[in-house]
């Protein structure tokens, strides 16, 4: 399983990938889902479902199903990507992610972090190669798609799609001529790709 730490002011490094058979992309090892923000969608909709959580609080939070918890994500052949360019933002800066309070976190049961390599931090500031414009500024991004789906969040208006891991994920009942959920109620044939279906 995963074990992100917050970056402050340290250095790390990371190695290679041949060293490693892709545990950032099998659901066994944690890669199951993981949050959305709305600039997100355009990309993510081609390739895999998003679907709802009803986070703490009652939260709708957007997410992206990336395996169905038990294996591979469908798009590692040969232990490569082969959406390599289409990939979720959230594949794109691993082992780095953003987080809520404005920080970076990094995932340091990756194989390659402070293997022998290139920096991808120099105390605390990420460098170029490792650096995502998603990094920057997640706080409000999380808070503007927080604000976007609150003014639809009623469970009248959703109904369950799918449980993974005890986790249970729901969907739009219609689309109320939003384009995200659009984009999501699009999404939902590649649950069938994937999935057993509730
Ligand atoms: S990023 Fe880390 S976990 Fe993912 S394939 Fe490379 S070494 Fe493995
Ligand atoms: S999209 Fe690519 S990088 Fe992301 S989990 Fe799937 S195979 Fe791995």
């Amino acid at each position: 399983m995963k074990n992100f730490e917050a970056i402050t002011n340290q250095t790390y490094t990371f190695g290679n990938c041949n060293i490693c058979d892709a545990r950032c992309c099998d659901g066994s090892r944690g890669s199951t889902f993981s949050q959305l923000i709305l600039s997100d969608f355009e990309v993510v909709f081609k390739n895999f479902p998003i679907v709802f959580l009803l986070g703490e609080l009652g939260y709708l939070k957007p997410v992206v199903l990336l395996s169905n918890g038990k294996g591979f994500c469908r798009y590692i052949k040969d232990m490569k990507c082969v959406i390599y360019d289409e990939r979720p933002s959230v594949c794109k800066l691993y082992p780095l992610s953003p987080h809520l309070d404005n920080k970076t976190y990094i995932d340091t049961t990756c194989p390659a972090v402070n293997e022998l390599g290139n920096p991808i931090t120099k105390e605390g500031v990420v460098q170029k190669d490792f650096f995502h414009k998603s990094l920057i500024g997640y706080q409000d991004k999380y808070i503007d798609t927080h604000n976007h789906f609150e003014q639809f969040n009623n469970k009248n208006y959703l109904e369950e799609v799918i449980t993974i891991n005890e986790n249970i994920f729901y969907k739009f009942k219609e689309h109320f001529n939003d384009d995200f959920i659009k984009m999501h109620l699009n999404s939902l044939h590649h649950i069938d790709d994937y999935f057993t279906t509730t």
